[in-house]
């Protein structure tokens, strides 16, 4: 049974009806937020009903907003490894050190976490039709989903994303439109059709449910690490969904008893061609400006405004965190020797977790003992054009 009771704003507080279907909040255009009867939860979900469970992010589904269990799409998303990282540990000078590998999942990234949730809830709602722009992951698992789920979808894409991220989703029958621009303009796009033709529009957080696929990550390094959050949690940053629904993840362990109240350090990373949540974390801001002439090897980074920005925010620096910026060469480098000593094909952002961690050992932010978790968010194979 699932405890889900009603949407919270994210900003303003509002309260809407779980049983509609909602986007952002009305009154004041932000994310909402799913919230649960926790009382009851920690009454009835206890950790040791885990042990029992399948190995994918339902196993907690009382903590996900999907109310019936013929509503609950899998292709075997989550509870990825979480692999001790010696040897690159070794090179770094760590004992610490764990990468979590979401390349492993459906559609070789995080983002089949997310559209997971979005795409089953959209459907218990009744949604036949849905819509995204995408740097190209998201636009992937939402295809996969919605084949599952018999529902049609619509893509729109940046036209110099590499091509497997287009074939994928010709795969499952999504249709593919190219912009030319950024995902700001594919979001413009989107939004037409959306506006024309009633699709359900599951664009990163203007939907209350793809967060709560994504904070199953921070269930899972509690849980894969005996529930003892590490010291760090180094993150790859675009639309932020991850970052803020990990962070929503350890409130929620807490009140479930799960967790004590130590709470990981979160490092958002983005690259030096694209760094409006680093720039905006630098200078004491609660809302990011929008990046211009955005430009990354880095493609789920390549996000020039994400409505989520003040959650972002909020989540880094209510955990003491930081955020820090990485140039590309850094990133293909890291990317690289995470292949090289671990074999582990990674996506460049998940190679800029590496060359952040490197950044904050070298200034002393991060200390050799401490324990630390990259996220590896995607696989190499689609970037495959990077290896020319
Ligand atoms: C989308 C994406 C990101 C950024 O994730 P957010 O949760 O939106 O910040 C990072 N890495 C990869 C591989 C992605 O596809």
């Amino acid at each position: 049974m699932s405890h889900f009771t009603h949407l919270e704003c994210g900003y303003c507080g509002k309260i809407y009806d779980k049983n509609k279907l909602w986007n952002l909040c009305p009154e004041c255009s932000k994310p909402l937020l799913a919230r649960y009867d926790l009382e009851s939860a920690r009454k009835n979900f206890t950790k040791d009903k885990l042990k029992k469970r399948e190995s994918t992010l339902w196993r907690y589904h009382e903590m996900l907003p999907v109310l019936e269990t013929k509503f609950r799409l899998s292709l075997g998303e989550g509870f990825t490894p979480l692999i001790r990282a010696s040897r690159l540990g070794n090179e770094v000078g760590m004992k610490n050190l764990f990468i979590k590998d979401e390349g492993m999942n459906p559609t070789t990234s995080f983002k089949a976490r997310g559209l997971c949730l979005a795409i089953s809830k959209a459907n218990e709602l009744g949604v036949k039709e849905v819509s995204i722009p995408s740097a190209g992951n998201a636009a992937g698992a939402m295809s996969a989903y919605a084949a599952l789920a018999g529902m049609k979808s619509f893509v729109f894409m940046p036209k110099d994303v590499p091509q497997p991220f287009i074939a994928e989703c010709k795969a499952f029958g999504a249709e593919v439109t190219l912009v030319d621009g950024l995902i700001t303009d594919c979001g413009k796009l989107a939004a037409e059709g959306v506006k024309k033709f009633g699709r359900f529009d599951v664009s990163t957080l203007k939907e209350p449910y793809r967060i709560e696929g994504k904070k199953t990550m921070g269930y899972e390094v509690a849980e894969q690490m005996n529930w003892k959050v590490p010291d760090v949690i180094i993150y790859p940053t675009g639309g932020g969904t991850g970052l803020i629904g990990m962070w929503k993840a350890f409130d929620e362990m807490e009140k479930l008893g799960w967790i004590g109240s130590k709470r990981p350090r979160m490092v958002s990373v983005q690259s030096t061609g694209c760094a409006p949540m680093v720039k905006a974390f630098n200078d004491g801001k609660e809302f990011a400006e929008m990046w211009t002439g955005a430009k990354t090897i880095a493609d789920g980074l390549r996000v020039p405004a994400a409505v989520g920005d003040f959650l972002i925010l909020r989540a880094i620096r209510e955990s003491n965190g930081t955020a820090v910026a990485v140039s590309d060469e850094e990133i293909f480098e890291s990317t690289n020797m995470i292949g090289k000593t671990e074999g582990i094909f990674a996506a460049p952002e998940g190679g800029a977790t590496l060359a952040a961690l490197k950044s904050l050992l070298n200034s002393g932010w991060i200390k050799k003992d401490e324990s630390i978790v990259l996220f590896n968010t995607g696989s190499g194979h689609k970037y495959y054009n990077l290896w020319k």
